[in-house]
């Protein structure tokens, strides 16, 4: 099989991502999909239809537009998000409150209703597809000499894109390459959390801290998925 674009930028990202490279994809692409909203698409219906569904964007995804900073393309977005706060709250307003309603039903009451998402966040759908994508081409490509190369020398995969292309792996030897892989360097990192526990609880000693220093910090990183 040919190596297209696909099988380099995971190939790039494993080599010279500082985390996860399936994470580091997923952040490039999210990012430069929302500049792209923000400078293109903030008048096109097709694109506004969902965010008035989802009720604008997941906290993750808010950050990082808030990031990707275009106070004009943000200002013409949220003008659905305010008007459809006001129709939800007229609604709200013309509905009997729950006390009253509870005392004339007598323990029929219900909860006060959440303002309820139609549907979820639209960048959150996209970076599944992204994440789907780029673990099928990574699970594809393991044992190929030059990409096996890169995660032994990289940071490798966060637990959860290892998980994922584990289980994407087409046959037993590929995803035993994988592990065999990545194991070694849950090994390695098991062995400087040690000697950083093993430090810290003897500073009296005065030993300096080496490489070890920012072992807790990569193990965070490797259980949590911080795309
Ligand atoms: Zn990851
Ligand atoms: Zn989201």
């Amino acid at each position: 099989v040919e190596k297209h674009t696909e099988y380099y930028e995971v190939m790039e990202a494993l080599r010279d991502s500082k985390s996860c490279a399936i994470c580091g994809i997923l952040e490039g692409n999210s990012k430069r999909h929302l500049e792209g909203l923000m400078y293109e698409s903030v008048n096109d219906p097709t694109v506004r239809a969902p965010l008035v569904k989802s009720h604008g964007f997941c906290r993750k995804h808010t950050l990082r537009l808030l990031d990707c900073g275009d106070p004009l393309g943000l200002a013409i977005l949220y003008q659905d998000q305010l008007s459809c706060l006001k129709r939800e709250l007229d609604a709200l307003e013309r509905r009997p409150s729950v006390a009253t309603r509870a005392l004339e039903a007598l323990g029929a009451g219900r909860a006060p209703r959440e303002w309820k998402r139609e549907d979820e966040c639209p960048e959150c759908k996209a970076e599944r597809e992204w994440e789907a994508r780029n673990v099928s081409v990574l699970a594809g490509w393991i044992g190929d000499p030059e990409l096996m190369g890169a995660i032994e020398k990289g940071v490798g995969l966060c637990a959860q894109h290892l998980l994922m292309t584990a289980q994407a792996c087409q046959s037993q030897e590929k995803r035993k390459m994988l592990i065999e892989a990545h194991r070694a360097k849950i090994d390695a990192l098991l062995s400087e959390l040690a000697e950083f526990v093993r430090k810290s609880e003897y500073r009296a000693l005065a030993e300096s801290f080496g490489k070890e220093s920012d072992s807790w910090m990569r193990a965070v990183k490797e259980i949590a998925s911080l795309a």
